[in-house]
């Protein structure tokens, strides 16, 4: 009956009531605060400095760092409910936290003392993080990466180019993953390493810009590394495990890309509902009409699924903590099964809202259709989904042999 697993237990989900007061919270934030703004953003493709500014007042940057780190605690589960509901009005601030996860869990994870108290807390203060993984020849296939690091009198010096990097504009640290040995055929995945490269690196230079469909307001650049110096101690971990920790990395930051697309979907689902119990075809209300009902019947029923999933995901991404160096396939499992299934959810209610909206639905200043071009995006970054479906289908055959 559980098949892959071996018991009903895993499928807790406990929200408390303080995930709820911090959900009413963001919403009275987004609702004064944001709501006013998205054309703006969508036009300048930058998050205003005063906007930023109250996003780290309210705590966006800290949830999730603990407290002996000058953050604010908070479980996994906290941060999905701020992903959401920043999502749902503007889905871009939800990169740039989910990138800003990257520092703070690869520090949680696996760095040391000093490295912590040094970074954590400028991060709690809204110093972003980012994460540099994709090459011009290696998005999917990141065992294919070509960029070197080389240890040299007390650095280890990066040569090599990174294109596609989120958040770079807002960051100071960047996690960057680099091969620190020649690659051995057949184990292309060895020999890489994670640094901690903080952006005014010499060496380190940001290129040029990606125009991208959506997501206004986080450009990503393309990095280049031409003999940036960086010092052994931003070395995370243990040398030669990079390829294992960005992938663990990747198993908790794709459960953030799932809450940001479950808030997208209910951004678009809502404003379709507004939309089908106002507009008159016919001499009545769309929303009398089947056709339109059931759309948003269907909208609820992915929705509700996607959120049930990501928050379960998240409750399960806890257990993680307890064995940094291992891979968890229930993890692994439940982020790519939240990803895929939550990115979809989002194209599909940004494609229904706009049916519903008829020709005012393509029309930018309706800002319905700025969610399309957003979830598109969602389906590809940290993992497409067909890349997800990979993961599923081996980790469901990797717990069945367990
Ligand atoms: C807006 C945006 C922001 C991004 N931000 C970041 C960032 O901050 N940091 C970062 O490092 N990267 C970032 N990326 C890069 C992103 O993670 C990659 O684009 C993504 O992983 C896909 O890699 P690729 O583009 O090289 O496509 P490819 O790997 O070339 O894939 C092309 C197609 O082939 C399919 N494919 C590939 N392999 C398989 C397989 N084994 N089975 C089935 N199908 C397969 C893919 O699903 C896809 O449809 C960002 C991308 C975008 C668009």
């Amino acid at each position: 009956m559980t098949n892959p697993f071996r018991s009903l237990e895993i499928y807790n989900v406990s929200i408390r009531p303080e995930h709820e007061l911090l959900r009413k919270m963001l919403r009275r934030f987004t609702e004064e605060k944001l709501e006013p703004i998205w054309r703006e953003i969508e036009e300048k493709d930058i998050i205003p400095e005063d906007i930023y500014h109250e996003l780290v007042e309210i705590g966006a940057f800290s949830i999730g760092i603990p407290e002996k780190y000058g953050g604010q605690g908070g479980d996994q589960i906290s941060k999905m409910v701020v992903l959401e509901e920043l999502s749902r009005v503007i889905p871009s601030i939800g990169v740039i936290l989910d990138t800003t996860d990257f520092p703070i869990l690869a520090l949680i994870l696996w760095g040391d003392e000093e490295q912590r108290r040094r970074v954590l807390p400028d991060i709690a203060e809204g110093a972003a993080g980012a994460g540099a993984y994709t090459e011009p020849q290696a998005g999917s296939w990141l065992a294919g990466i070509e960029t070197k690091a080389e240890k040299k009198n007390g650095y280890y010096v990066i040569n090599g180019r990174k294109i596609f990097i989120s958040t770079v504009e807002y960051a100071r640290y960047i996690v960057v993953l680099a091969r620190t040995s020649p690659p051995k055929e057949g184990r292309l995945h060895e020999g890489m390493s994670l640094f901690l490269v903080e952006k005014d690196t010499p060496g380190l230079r940001i290129g040029s810009k990606l125009n991208v469909m959506g997501m206004k307001g986080d450009r990503p650049y393309e990095l280049i590394f031409d003999e940036a110096k960086v010092p052994e101690e931003n070395l995370i971990g243990r040398e030669g495990m990079g390829y294992y920790y960005t992938m663990t990395l990747l198993n908790f930051t794709r459960i953030n890309i799932a809450a940001q697309a479950v808030g997208m979907a209910q951004g678009a689902f809502d404003k379709a509902i507004q939309y089908a119990l106002n507009r008159k075809a016919f001499g009545r209300k769309i929303y009398a009409m089947q056709g339109v009902s059931f759309k948003i019947a269907d909208m609820f029923m992915r929705l509700q699924a996607s959120r049930l999933l990501t928050y379960w995901a998240a409750q399960i991404s806890e257990e993680q903590f307890k064995y940094p160096e291992k891979t968890l396939p229930e993890v692994a499992l439940a982020g790519s099964a939240a990803k895929a299934y939550a990115t979809e959810t989002a194209e599909y209610c940004a494609r229904e809202a706009v049916q519903i909206h008829g020709g005012v639905g393509v029309d930018f200043e309706t800002g319905i259709e700025r969610y399309l071009r957003d979830a598109v995006i969602t389906t590809i970054y940290e993992g497409t989904s067909e890349i997800q479906r990979h993961i599923i289908s081996r980790f469901i055959h990797k717990i069945l042999q367990q």
